[in-house]
């Protein structure tokens, strides 16, 4: 079964839905120079989840002899997908109200180990493609955090996600969780191309995107890691990075035991 290309591609149309979430964005308070940035990569970004759902809906709607696993996995790619183009469209509503001040957050006490492990899992997949191993050194039992599962489920999703999308074939990613008094640490570690020192302060910049992906036939909006830091700020925590030419990256999210928040999300 060939998928359509010109479904696959996406139409004219496909980004109609979401005008008024751009449209919300862009009337915060963006300057121009990023706001064109911003709707350029945002609806580059957006096409193609929204490609891929419509092309595999599309073949389960009109295909009538699919084996039952091809179906599974049709629907597979339709959930993913949802999830990716979830995760975008939070984010770019997240930068809108990161530029206006008015950051929402919902807040409920959360367990730290299921969110780390949705981020892994997410990226499994992908791992699994480019031959990376995706390991992970877990503390058996972690304090809870106070916050907004949605957020942080997301910004860990980025880290993670880097870590497979900027780390060659072959390479080795690991996630570490664990805890002192004060401090809960995510930290995940690559053996990937490292970030040079003079962009280390950069990366979190919205849009900023390094001169590593300049070869790279990967896609990104540089939104990602601006998000993270946002998330982790907002519960009270911050994020750190330590990287070496070569050698890889390690970036680590704290969040406070019990989540004291900054400004009272
Ligand atoms: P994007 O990935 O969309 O470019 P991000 O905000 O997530 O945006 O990241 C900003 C930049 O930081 C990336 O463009 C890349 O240069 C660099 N970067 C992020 N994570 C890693 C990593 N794990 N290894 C190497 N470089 C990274």
């Amino acid at each position: 079964l060939r998928i359509r290309r010109s479904v696959l591609e996406g139409r004219s149309g496909d980004g109609q839905g979401l005008a008024w979430i751009l449209t919300d964005v862009t009337q915060q308070d963006l300057a121009s120079r990023s706001r064109d940035q911003f709707l350029m990569t945002a609806t580059h970004e957006l096409r193609t989840p929204l490609g891929n759902l419509q092309a595999y809906a599309e073949a389960l709607q009109l295909e009538e002899d699919l084996e039952v696993e091809q179906q599974k996995e049709f629907c597979n790619v339709i959930v993913s997908e949802a999830n990716r183009l979830g995760r975008l469209v939070d984010q770019l509503l997240t930068v809108g109200q990161m530029e206006a001040g008015s950051m929402v957050a919902v807040r409920n006490e959360l367990e730290m180990l299921p969110m780390v492990q949705y981020s892994w899992d997410q990226m499994t997949a992908t791992a699994e493609k480019k031959s990376q191993s995706l390991l992970t050194d877990f503390a058996a039992k972690l304090p809870t955090v106070f916050g907004d599962r949605e957020k942080l489920q997301a910004a860990l999703v980025n880290l993670v996600g880097n870590a497979v999308k900027y780390t060659p074939d072959g390479g080795e990613i690991i996630v570490r969780c664990g805890h002192d008094d004060e401090w809960i640490r995510v930290s995940v570690q690559d053996n990937g191309p490292g970030i040079p020192a003079d962009e280390q302060s950069k990366v979190f910049d919205k849009f900023y995107r390094g001169s590593n992906t300049v070869d790279l036939d990967e896609r990104g909006n540089g939104l990602g890691l601006a998000f993270t830091r946002e998330v982790a700020r907002m519960h009270g925590g911050d994020i750190d990075l330590e990287s070496t030419i070569g050698e890889g990256s390690t970036f680590t999210m704290r969040l406070p035991v019990g989540g004291q928040s900054r400004s009272g999300i």
